[in-house]
């Protein structure tokens, strides 16, 4: 029987349907030692928030398949993956309207001042009525500018033009037809989109090509009345440049669901600034959908190790070793 090491709790019909079909040995992340030995020893791995290293597989020659319980999958080096002709799956599809409702999440309550006014509110400070130091700014017709319109940022989109009558911009490397057609989305260069748009969300992967696309030029060529909402992950934006530009006005503010260091540390100056609403990284964080990654990757994996994976397969070309 396959050998299976979780570094993440599952849901319990989750973890059932694997023990169904292999050994599950369950570790503790923070006990790094005993991950590295348990990967060390087992077929397959399944779980989520921990980078896995090319170091933390030395040795582990029987390792056939990796799952990750999400859809980012920079916590792996995947050419090492390849290399090692080890399988890599994630789980796209599943989280991509929940994750586009977080980031309408961070538009409101940035634009609408939701939290901060919420929490004025219960401080006791509403006591006549409220006048223009509690005004927002408007969400509905305004100008969204999506740097990676892939599946998330689609959804977004649909959002965008359907529900709020905004105008799409957008960049990718290659165009969105879908998203032109159905949305009106406009690929443009990114100096365009940044010089153009009211709010600029970021939901392109991390990569090297991605890790800090924003930062102090960029900041400073978005409008002065502009919010950066960032769900993708932290380090597409350079947090100390960001910090700067709220901090001196050069944009208006920001909602973020995610950081350089998660959880975000107690000192950051990004929590003492009321133009900032900060998430503990909740993209994909509701019940149904974070059951629905966990089976989905549970599938994933089990498929893997048969060899009758098809679909969300990152490093398809290991199939050809
Ligand atoms: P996706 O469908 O692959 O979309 C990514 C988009 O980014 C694509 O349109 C891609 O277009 C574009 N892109 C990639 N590299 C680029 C580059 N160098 N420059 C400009 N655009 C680039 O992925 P998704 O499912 O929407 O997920 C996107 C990301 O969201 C994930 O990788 C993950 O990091 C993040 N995420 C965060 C949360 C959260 O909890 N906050 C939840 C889910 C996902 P081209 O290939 O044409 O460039």
């Amino acid at each position: 029987m396959n050998k299976i090491v979780a570094w993440k709790s599952l849901p319990e019909d989750v973890l059932a349907y694997l023990q169904q079909h292999a050994q599950v040995v369950q570790v503790d992340p923070s006990q790094h030692d005993a991950l590295v030995a348990a990967l060390r020893d087992a077929d397959g791995g399944i779980g989520a928030s921990v980078q896995i290293t090319p170091a933390m597989l030395e040795g582990a020659s029987r390792l056939k398949a990796l799952s990750t319980i999400s859809v980012g999958y920079d916590q792996f080096d995947v050419a090492d993956l390849t290399r090692r002709g080890i399988v890599l799956a994630h789980t796209p599809d599943v989280l991509t309207e929940s994750t586009a409702d977080t980031v309408f999440s961070l538009i409101l309550a940035s634009a609408r001042r939701v939290v901060e006014l919420a929490d004025w509110v219960k401080a006791g400070q509403w006591r006549t009525s409220i006048g223009p130091a509690q005004f927002g700014l408007d969400v509905q017709g305004k100008t969204i500018g999506i740097v990676g319109l892939g599946r998330i940022g689609g959804a977004v989109a649909r959002r965008a033009a359907h529900g709020f009558n905004m105008k799409v911009l957008y960049t990718n490397r290659s165009a969105n037809h879908q998203a032109e057609q159905a949305y009106g989305a406009r690929r443009v260069e990114l100096a365009e989109l940044l010089a153009q748009s009211d709010f600029v969300c970021l939901q392109v992967p991390l990569t090297r090509e991605t890790r800090h696309l924003i930062g102090a030029a960029e900041l400073r060529a978005m409008k002065k009345s502009a919010i950066l909402i960032n769900a993708s992950r932290g380090a597409t934006v350079d947090e100390p440049a960001l910090i700067e530009a709220l901090r001196n006005g050069t944009i208006h503010g920001a909602g973020l669901d995610v950081f350089d260091t998660e959880p975000l540390p107690a000192d950051s100056p990004l929590l003492a600034m009321p133009n900032v609403v900060a998430l503990p990284h909740i993209g994909s964080a509701t019940h149904e959908t974070r059951h629905a990654m966990a089976l989905n990757a549970a599938e994933n994996l089990v498929a893997a190790l048969d060899g009758t994976l098809t679909t969300n397969i990152v490093n398809r070309d290991v199939l050809a070793k």
